[in-house]
């Protein structure tokens, strides 16, 4: 293998077709290679920032296996565990089950709920 080999590419930057030295050059000049970087540093931001907006609306969406799977093993749930199990966010669960629409026990200030009757409360 020649260590001189030339590499037809396109920059990432520019767009401008460039010979390359290794097939790992990305950008025609240092200055594409700079601006590239730059460019991707903000959008790994923006995309972070994407993330946290993302996490902040739908936390339910980030519940872990290890989480679904204590759940799984209890017979009583917390209200927010039911309301994991439920799909619904745990202040729609604590409406309904004020509004007795949910089969739940108070136990001291926490509401619990047996998992078998979690199937069985009604929908509006
Ligand atoms: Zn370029």
């Amino acid at each position: 293998m020649s260590s001189n080999m030339q590499i037809v590419k396109i920059c990432e930057y520019c767009s401008k077709e460039f010979i390359a030295k290794k097939t790992t050059t990305k950008c025609c000049s240092d200055d594409c290679a700079k601006r590239f970087y730059k460019l991707n540093k903000r959008n790994d931001k923006i995309a972070q920032a994407e993330l946290k907006t993302e996490i902040k609306r739908q936390p339910k969406a980030f519940i872990t296996e290890a989480e679904i799977r204590v759940i799984q093993t209890k017979q009583y749930l917390t209200l927010k565990e039911a309301a994991v199990l439920l799909n619904v966010s745990p202040l729609t669960l604590r409406r309904w089950t004020l509004d007795g629409k949910m089969n739940a026990n108070k136990v001291g200030k926490k509401w619990m709920f047996e998992k078998i009757n979690l199937g069985l409360h009604i929908f509006n």
